[in-house]
């Protein structure tokens, strides 16, 4: 159960599945969204703490010229490395833990969206209420996240491959939108689950 005296929704998918653009129309309707992906990057901007012992640990290679994370050449790293991916965790995963703590308590609203490809991956589903699922099936995810990123099939099922599988994310989400029909589809079901939330939110606060 989260530790907030706040109703936190968490929104996950894998990739090309929709969630960024629930998460848009979510943002559109008033509900105040933390995107984990944003906060996982700010917390390795220059001159950040983090940024400093991933430095010490992997070397000056790690940034370019200007001391900016290099972060295709530390993907490489840890790509078929567990160990050094499992350092990195260990490193970035308190940090980002402790800053969507700070934004959810300065949040206003009845409930918080916290938009997270790898809610479940990295735990953070253990910080949440309920959990939205945007779902499609996986051939659906590599057409549109290929189209989205202009890469190849292969490049997006790969990544497919890193996250976990639908199936189980599917028997640990609260709630499945399945986003197989349109875009103006899917906006009806961020209305429904926004009411829904705003709810359900109202409760928890006592608002
Ligand atoms: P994610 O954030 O889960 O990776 P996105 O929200 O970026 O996925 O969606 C992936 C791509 O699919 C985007 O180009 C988006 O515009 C498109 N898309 C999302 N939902 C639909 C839909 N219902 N119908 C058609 N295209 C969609």
């Amino acid at each position: 159960m989260n530790p907030f005296n706040r109703f936190v929704v968490g929104l996950t998918g894998g990739i090309g599945s929709g969630k960024s653009t629930a998460a848009k129309y979510f943002e559109k309707l008033g509900a105040k969204v933390i995107n984990a992906d944003v906060v996982a990057r700010d917390s390795v901007s220059s001159g950040s703490q983090a940024l400093l012992k991933i430095i010490q640990h992997f070397g000056e290679k790690i940034v370019d010229k200007k001391g900016k994370l290099d972060r295709s050449k530390l993907r490489e790293i840890i790509f078929d490395n567990s160990s050094e991916k499992l350092w990195l965790e260990n490193l970035l995963h308190p940090i980002i833990r402790e800053k969507i703590i700070l934004d959810i308590n300065n949040a206003s609203e009845s409930y918080v969206l916290l938009e997270s490809p790898l809610l479940f991956e990295t735990n953070q589903h253990k910080m949440v209420n309920v959990v939205l699922l945007i779902d499609v099936p996986e051939e659906l995810q590599v057409i549109r996240a290929s189209q989205r990123d202009k890469s190849t099939s292969n490049e997006i099922k790969k990544i497919i491959k890193t996250q976990m599988p639908r199936s189980e994310k599917i028997k640990l989400s609260t709630y499945v939108a399945d986003n197989t029909k349109s875009e103006d589809d899917l906006k009806k079901q961020v209305k429904y689950y926004h009411k829904k939330f705003s709810e359900l939110g109202r409760n928890f606060c006592n608002l």
